[in-house]
C-alpha cells in the first residue's frame, strides 16, 4: 500500500512510479528552470543514455541504443511507424491479431482505408492467443507486414513472441511488435521484430507522456517520413518532397516533455539493475494467487487461464454489474484501484471487464482485499 493508503492494482494501466523516479524527474524541472531548458537536457544526456542502453538490453541481443528513439507514447510511436513503413501503394496485406490494442486498430484501418491494405487475422485459439500449429499453414510469406502486441491489453495472455518472430524471419515478412503492456512483466529479448513500440507508465513504472520507436539496425533507412518536421527531416537540395534525417531520428518528434523521458530513463535503470526475471516471477505469482481468490469473489468469473504467465487479471461481471461503476466504488470505498474496460476498446471483446494488474510492489494481500471488497459490493 502507499502512503496515501491506495491499494494499486492497475499496473497495466500506469504502475506506481518509485520515489527515486519522482525526485529524478522533480530535479530535472528544477534544473531546467534554473539552468535553461536546453542546457539542463544537455546535462541530462548521460541519463537519458543510459535508459537508452537499458532499454535496448531489454529488447536484445540484436538491438542497439542507436536504434531507439523516444517518443510521446506507445499508440504515437505506432501511428508514426506505421505512417513511414514501406507497404505496396495498393493492396499490401498485413498480418493481425483480434486482441490488437484498440488505438493501433485504428490506425491500421485508417491506413487500410487509404491504400487498399488487407489486415488479415493470425489464426488464434478461443483466449486469443497465436496458434503456432495453424500459423505454420497460414502462408505468411504472402504477407508485407505482421504487427500484434505481445500482451495485450483487455485479455490475460501471453502470445508466443518468439515463435512468431522465428516464423516471421523465416517467411522473410517483417515484424513490429507492440511490447507496451508486456516490458517489464515477461521476457522480451530474442523476438527479433524489425520494430518495436512501448510506453513508459505500465511495468517498467516510468511517468506518463513518454514511450519509444525502436528499430534493429539496417530497418530504419528503409523507411518514410510521417510527420516532417525539423527534428526529423531536411529540405531537399533540388526542391524536391523532404528528406528524412538518417537514422531513427527519421521517427523523431522533436518537442516533448524531457522530464518524463528522464523519469523514463530512471525507472528503466532501475528496473535493470533489480532482478528482473525475479520481479517478473513475482507478478506472475501475484496474477496467480489474484486468479484463484478473485474467481467467483461476489460472481465475477476470470477470464483467462488461472497459469497464465500475463500480469493481467480480467474479470467478466456477475449479471447487472456494471465494471465503470464497480471501479468507481473500489476506489471510493475500499481504496482500492483497479481499471473498467469499455466493451469498444478491442475487437475481442464481447462485454465491459473489470481489470486487476498486480507489480512486484504489491503483496498477495491486496488481492485478498480486492476479492473481499468484490464479494461485499454485490450484495
Ligand atoms: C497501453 C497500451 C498501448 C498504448 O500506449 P500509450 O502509451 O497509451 O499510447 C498500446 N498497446 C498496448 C498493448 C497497450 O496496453
Amino acid at each position: 500500500m502507499g502512503e496515501a493508503g491506495i491499494i494499486h492494482l492497475d499496473a497495466a494501466g500506469a504502475a506506481r512510479p518509485s520515489p527515486a523516479t519522482v525526485e529524478a524527474q522533480a530535479a530535472f524541472l528544477r534544473a531546467e528552470g534554473e539552468h535553461g531548458a536546453y542546457v539542463a537536457e544537455l546535462e541530462a544526456a548521460d541519463t537519458l543514455r543510459a535508459g537508452l542502453e537499458a532499454l535496448a538490453a531489454l529488447l536484445g541481443p540484436d538491438l542497439d541504443p542507436d536504434g531507439i528513439a523516444w517518443h510521446h507514447g506507445a499508440s504515437a510511436a505506432f501511428a508514426t511507424l506505421l505512417g513511414a513503413w514501406p507497404l505496396p501503394a495498393r493492396g499490401g496485406r498485413v498480418g493481425v491479431v483480434p486482441s490488437e490494442y484498440g488505438s493501433n486498430r485504428l490506425v491500421l484501418e485508417a491506413c487500410a482505408a487509404r491504400a487498399g491494405l488487407d489486415l488479415l487475422d493470425l489464426p488464434v485459439d478461443p483466449a486469443g492467443t497465436v496458434d503456432l500449429d495453424r500459423l505454420d499453414g497460414f502462408g505468411l510469406d504472402r504477407l508485407d507486414l505482421v504487427v500484434f502486441p505481445q500482451v495485450p491489453s483487455q485479455r490475460g495472455i501471453v502470445q508466443p513472441a518468439a515463435e512468431i518472430g522465428r516464423r516471421c524471419a523465416a517467411a522473410g515478412v517483417p515484424l513490429v511488435v507492440d511490447v507496451a503492456q508486456s516490458l517489464g512483466q515477461v521476457d522480451t529479448t530474442g523476438i527479433g521484430a524489425d520494430a518495436y513500440v512501448g510506453t513508459s507508465r505500465k511495468w517498467l513504472r516510468g511517468p506518463r507522456g513518454a514511450g519509444f520507436v525502436a528499430l534493429r539496425a539496417g530497418v530504419a533507412d528503409r523507411l518514410g517520413l510521417a510527420a516532417p518536421s525539423l527534428h526529423n527531416a531536411r529540405r531537399a537540395a533540388d526542391g524536391g518532397a523532404p528528406e528524412p534525417l538518417p537514422g531513427v531520428a527519421r521517427l523523431g518528434v522533436g518537442e516533448a516533455s524531457v522530464a518524463a523521458r528522464v523519469g523514463l530513463a530512471r525507472a528503466l535503470v532501475a528496473y535493470a539493475a533489480d532482478d528482473p526475471p525475479a520481479l517478473r516471477a513475482r507478478i506472475a505469482a501475484l496474477a496467480a494467487h489474484g486468479r484463484r481468490v478473485l474467481d467467483g469473489a461476489g460472481g465475477w468469473q476470470v477470464r483467462e487461464e488461472a497459469d497464465s504467465a500475463s500480469g493481467i487479471i480480467t474479470l467478466r461481471p456477475p449479471p447487472g454489474a456494471d465494471p465503470a461503476a464497480t471501479r468507481d466504488r473500489l476506489y471510493r470505498d475500499a481504496r482500492i484501484l483497479t481499471s473498467a474496460i469499455p466493451a469498444a476498446r478491442a475487437r475481442d471483446l464481447d462485454g465491459p471487464l473489470l481489470r486487476a494488474s498486480a507489480h512486484a510492489y504489491n503483496d498477495p494481500t491486496d488481492l485478498d482485499r480486492l476479492a473481499a471488497a468484490l464479494a461485499a459490493t454485490s450484495t
